[in-house]
């Protein structure tokens, strides 16, 4: 690991810039890969992800996403007891029972998503065979796949990077012209309307996402595939794009006007739509979004933000609140820098900007409050002590629940920054 040679941050030290982060490796504190079910589960409607881990594997899926008694949810688990620890059961015979009783309660599943945790990891279960040997006896109704979400894995988004991979690897292969677009990444349902009825209006024709909302509406792949991440967290699932052929269409997230705009001229120019047409068809999306932003600016301009790494979102809300909120960026924690993936971020953020890869949580807390920032972006279980001690924050686990991509979300984008700045402000009058 390279020391970084680097300027000095507040509270005395060293921290990165974005030429040269600040690489911590350190105690992190981060949700688990299988919290990433809370939104695939919503986002693809005929799929049931079923967890192979421990009770609390289930604990944390049921609290994290509260669970009504009388739903029939399209998420489980499947307890790995202690007998199964210890060896005394064939856990491929139990797992294939599980998914029997399972597939013949609920017919309604068109995909099964076996999902790897710590326990199954830690026993050296093999999902991935599970997943083959059950596919080959309920296919073609059903398509069963796996992927890991486990706690070994660093950070929360993963779940979803990984369940993508398993997707790509799935894909029918394609080797037609003309070119189509790929966007991979899961947005809310409204967003991606949007964006859709953009590219129709742009000529772009032949869109899918990834993933789809059915599991049957799973897209074809080849080397004519142009495909543009809406979410930045996802360099498993660009290799594996990359490794089917398909080549990436570079841009900033698609977050706040200014992202929304450079996303999409992104792929206009691939598919060679005309600057008056982009223009005419954007145009009012921009003017929306420009006004929706201005309702919060007030709120957020010079106001310092401090980001820990939690969800790799983080270089690219630093942008957005930077450069279109007017807010002045402390510091960017992020769990992972794929450089060919913030890149476009970081060119829209000045050089100076402190970067910080990894986590040492306590290093990091001492920075923080050595900084003393008006806001600090980070996971639930830093939110609470930080408020306790007076200081407002914003989880960002909110950015993957909210929709926040495009013109029509740029507004809420803004107000989910400006409203804990709004509460203590609140707060400190009534004290
Ligand atoms: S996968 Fe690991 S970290 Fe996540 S809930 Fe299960 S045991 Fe805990």
């Amino acid at each position: 690991m390279s020391a970084p040679d680097l300027a000095s941050a507040p509270g005395g030290e060293a921290c990165g810039s974005v030429a040269a982060p600040l690489r911590q490796r350190g105690q992190h504190e981060v949700f688990c890969g299988l919290t990433s079910i809370i939104w695939l589960h919503r986002k693809m409607q005929d799929a049931f992800f079923l967890i192979v881990g421990s009770r609390t594997c289930a604990h944390l899926m049921q609290s994290a996403a509260g669970v009504m008694i009388f739903a029939e949810p399209r998420f489980g688990t499947a307890i790995i007891e202690e007998r199964d620890l210890a060896g005394m059961a064939d856990m491929n015979d139990e797992l294939d029972k599980v998914v029997e009783r399972l597939l013949a309660r609920r017919p309604d599943i068109r995909m099964l998503v076996l999902v790897g945790s710590c326990p199954s990891e830690v026993i050296k279960l093999d999902l991935d065979r599970a997943a083959q040997r059950l596919n080959r006896a309920h296919a073609p109704e059903r398509r069963v796949l796996s992927y890991s979400g486990s706690g070994i894995e660093t950070t929360f988004t993963q779940g979803e990077d990984n369940f993508l991979t398993a997707l790509v690897r799935d894909m029918p292969q394609t080797d037609t012209a003309p070119a189509s677009l790929l966007v991979v990444g899961a947005m809310a349902d409204v967003a991606e309307d949007q964006f859709e009825r953009i590219f129709r209006s742009l000529g772009i024709e032949d869109v899918a996402f990834l993933p789809a909302r059915r599991s049957t509406d799973l897209p074809s792949i080849g080397p004519d595939t142009r495909y543009i991440l809406a979410q930045p967290y996802l360099s498993a699932t660009v290799t594996e794009l990359e490794r089917r052929g398909a080549t990436r269409i570079e841009a900033p997230m698609p977050l706040g006007e200014e992202g929304t705009t450079a996303w999409l001229r992104a792929v206009a120019d691939t598919f060679d739509v005309p600057a008056e047409k982009f223009d005419a068809i954007t145009g009012p999306g921009r003017e929306r979004a420009r006004k929706a932003i201005a309702h919060y600016r007030g709120a957020l301009e010079g106001k310092r933000v401090f980001l820990f790494p939690d969800s790799q979102l983080e270089p690219a809300i630093a942008r957005f609140l930077h450069r279109e909120a007017g807010a002045e960026i402390v510091e960017i924690g992020t769990p992972f820098l794929h450089k060919a993936i913030t890149a476009p971020e970081f060119a829209l953020l000045p050089d100076s900007v402190a970067v910080s890869e990894g986590q040492d949580v306590d290093r990091q807390i001492e920075r923080c409050r050595a900084a003393d920032p008006d806001l600090i972006v980070c996971g639930m279980g830093l939110g609470n002590p930080f408020e306790a001690e007076g200081r407002a924050t914003k989880w960002s686990i909110e950015l993957v629940f909210s929709p926040i991509h495009g013109y029509e979300q740029a507004g809420d984008l803004a107000e989910l920054f400006a409203r804990p700045l709004g509460r203590r402000a609140a707060l400190e009058v009534a004290v």
